[in-house]
Parts: C-alpha cells; sequence; structure tokens
C-alpha cells in the first residue's frame, strides 16, 4: 500500500476510536479534539492530513517544527490557516520562535517561561494559548511542574496579558493496565475542577484537558479529556529520533 493511502487509513480509525471512546464513556459526539502530533514526519505528510481535513498540529523540536511551518505557509491556498501546538520541552532561549510561530503551547511548567512567551508574542497575533503541563508521575519524568506548585503559577499566568491560559497538560508514566491509565487521568482531571475553582473571580475559566496519546486516548478521553496528541497511531512508527534543539 502506497504510504499515503497508509494515513489516511490510519487517521480513519483513529476518528474511528476517538468517536467509539465518546459513545462508550457518555462524552458529547464530537467533543474530543484530535491533535496529530507531526514530531520527526515530512512536510508531505502534514499535507496528506490537512487535506483529510485536519489544521492543527502538534510539534516537539523546535528547529524541525520551524522548517515544516515556514515549508507549509507557501502552501496557504490549499491549507489555509494551519494551527501549531508546540508540546515539547523548552528552553528558554527558544521562547521568540515559539512566541512568534505558535498558536498554542501545551508544555509550559515555569514562570520564566512563561513571561518571557508574554513579553515576546507579537501585539499583532492574539493571545498566544497556553496548557501548564503537570507532572503526575513524580519522579519519573523531570518536565511539568509539581501539583502542589500549580495554582501560583496559574495565578501569575492568569495575569499576564499576552497569554491566554486554556488548562493542563500530562503525560502519565506509560502503561497497559486501563484502570491505571485511567487513574492518572482523573487525578489530572481533579485538579483541572480544582484550579478552575480556585482561579474564580481571576476572569480565566480554562477549558482544555489536554491528555491521551496512541496508546492510552480511550482511558483519557473517559477521564474527560478535550484534546488527544496523536502521532504513532496516525504517521505511522517514528523511525529515528531527531537531535533535540
Ligand atoms: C510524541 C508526543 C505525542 C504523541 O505520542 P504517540 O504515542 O506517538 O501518539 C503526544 N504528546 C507529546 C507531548 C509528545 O511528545
Amino acid at each position: 500500500m502506497p504510504e499515503n493511502v497508509d494515513i489516511a487509513t490510519r487517521l480513519q480509525e483513529v476518528v474511528l476510536r476517538v468517536r467509539a471512546a465518546e459513545k462508550r464513556f457518555g462524552r458529547e459526539p464530537g467533543s474530543v479534539q484530535i491533535l496529530p502530533v507531526s514530531k520527526t514526519r515530512p512536510s508531505e505528510d502534514i499535507e496528506r492530513v490537512a487535506c483529510a481535513g485536519f489544521s492543527a498540529f502538534g510539534e516537539s523540536y523546535l528547529q524541525e517544527a520551524q522548517a515544516k511551518i515556514t515549508a507549509l505557509a507557501n502552501t496557504r491556498l490549499t491549507h489555509p490557516d494551519l494551527e501549531w501546538h508546540f508540546i515539547g520541552p523548552i528552553q528558554s532561549n527558544k521562547t521568540q520562535t515559539i512566541a512568534n510561530l505558535f498558536h498554542w503551547v501545551h508544555s509550559v511548567d515555569r514562570e520564566k517561561i512563561a513571561r518571557r512567551l508574554n513579553e515576546q508574542r507579537p501585539e499583532n497575533l492574539p493571545p498566544l494559548n497556553i496548557c501548564l503541563q503537570v507532572n503526575i508521575s513524580g519522579e519519573k519524568s523531570k518536565s511539568g511542574i509539581q501539583p502542589s506548585a500549580l495554582f501560583e503559577l496559574a495565578s501569575s499566568i492568569a495575569e499576564l496579558s499576552r497569554l491566554r491560559l486554556r488548562g493542563l497538560m500530562a503525560i502519565p508514566a506509560p502503561s497497559t493496565d486501563f484502570e491505571k491509565q485511567r487513574d492518572a487521568f482523573r487525578a489530572i482531571h481533579e485538579m483541572f475542577d480544582s484550579l478552575n475553582t480556585k482561579l474564580d473571580g481571576s476572569g480565566v475559566v480554562m477549558d482544555t484537558l489536554s491528555m491521551g496519546m496512541s496508546n492510552d486516548l480511550e482511558a483519557a478521553i473517559a477521564e474527560g479529556s478535550t484534546m488527544v496528541r496523536i502521532g504513532t497511531d496516525i504517521f505511522g512508527p517514528r523511525n529515528y529520533p531527531p537531535d533535540t534543539t
């Protein structure tokens, strides 16, 4: 099967899985957005998925993303307004580029990064949509803010006018046990609800739970995900880890 047919078929299967999970877990039909994660994939693959009606894409490696965003901007007539989501670790010397090129950032976990993104977001663009990455697997991952520090970070971001706080993102420790997967996502959803309650009065109402990937999207949808980030099951297995910059 040619490669383009393969992506179309995979995509269709992911859409069916997401819609089936919505139905099974009593979620509103169409309430879970699929964010195709195109890291390590060439622009041609992104075009195929864009042709199937998807306009938002997740990228993790800035240098690689920048090249693709620029290349695809030249095909605007066929794909108007692609929306780019940065979902990888952020070094502070990269914030300027991110603030210029992206519409969303899912991986904010430090106030310093948030302040830089706020200062560097160009005036002619709408505020940058932000999800805070929460570390729910404790020691296992270095990325993400500790739950105990979440409210402080969220309330300082609520005051930054060039950022718009949309929600939380998390990557639980991988598990093949469905109930364990659900436990982790449920914990994030509870943090989300309690944070929204605490932010009441600040003018911020978060609406996004960015959780679930190829291997745990059903559990994430069962526990209230509004955006699943899907790489492998749409684009196929990634066969190289690029230099991370
Ligand atoms: C790579 C990546 C994904 C997609 O993972 P798959 O298992 O390939 O679906 C989702 N979220 C983040 C933050 C990623 O880096």
